[in-house]
């Protein structure tokens, strides 16, 4: 709410963000310490906390794919590591883009 507004007025809903996904909405991490995603290299159990989360989330292969088409290199998305990624990556090779239905890759 802004200072000059008067007490009492709700403040309108933001206006969907450019580019934010619509799955992003469904996602099980919404209101999750960010920091569970980003655990340092090595520690398992905050790495496995974060994948319980991914492992009942309902936009989990929307969220591989984003992360594999963007090619993040940072975090837990769709329940894989940056390392699980890069391996599936690699297995996946040339085939990858179109798995995804994107025309070019990042990362
Ligand atoms: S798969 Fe995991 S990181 Fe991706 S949206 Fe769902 S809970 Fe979040």
């Amino acid at each position: 709410m802004a200072v000059d507004d008067p007490p009492g007025d709700v403040e309108p809903a933001p206006p969907e963000t450019p580019g934010r996904p619509p799955w992003r909405d469904h996602a099980a991490c919404l209101g999750a310490d960010p920091e569970l995603f980003y655990a340092r290299t090595g520690d398992l159990l905050t790495i496995r906390a974060a994948q319980a989360v991914c492992a009942g989330c309902e936009v989990r292969a929307e969220c591989l794919a984003d992360a594999l088409a963007r090619g993040e290199k940072f975090g837990v998305w769709g329940g894989l590591t940056p390392g699980d990624r890069r391996r599936l990556r690699r297995q996946l090779g040339a085939s990858l883009p179109d798995r995804l239905g994107c025309e070019t890759m990042t990362g």
